[in-house]
């Protein structure tokens, strides 16, 4: 077990799931007062010492069955996006690849790329990969690969 300031500054303030800033002074019973989740890892099984992450009370996976939730950016132009808590267990697990999102246009799945990759340095930072863009049937894929 970590102390929470400990897994806080380990995960720079900020909610593993909900990647916004947690506030170390907020009110200890507060929704958004930093706790950390202890209880999910990105398998849904028990997390071992050491993969604690840093999230706010209210959306620390710990206090619900439900699996942890990622989700992609409203700001993204991406047509099917694939959940990304499974995706990540699936490279994890097994490496090489998978198409994550469909885009109109190669602009806007190279923005999604660069979202991604961003996002999963903080959500899955163990995990190496790279993002490609594919051109076909008149879409864009964004392919995540793991290395
Ligand atoms: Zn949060």
């Amino acid at each position: 077990m970590s102390t929470l300031n400990e897994v806080g500054e380990r995960d720079a303030w900020r909610c593993w799931l909900g990647d916004e800033p947690v506030d170390p002074d907020a009110y200890v019973n507060a929704d958004r007062s930093p706790s950390v989740d202890s209880g999910a890892s990105p398998k849904g099984k028990k997390a071992a010492a050491g993969t604690e992450r840093l999230a706010h009370r209210a959306c620390n996976t710990r206090k619900g069955a439900v699996k942890p939730i990622v989700a992609w950016s409203p700001e993204l132009f991406v047509v099917e996006p694939a959940p990304i808590v499974s995706t990540v267990e699936r490279l994890t697990r097994k490496g090489d690849r998978e198409v994550v999102a469909r885009c109109p246009s190669r602009r806007d799945a190279e923005q999604a790329a660069v979202w991604l990759l961003d996002r999963l340095s903080r959500f899955a930072p163990e995990l190496a990969v790279t993002a490609q863009v594919e051109a076909g049937g008149g879409q864009f894929l964004l392919v995540l690969r793991a290395v």
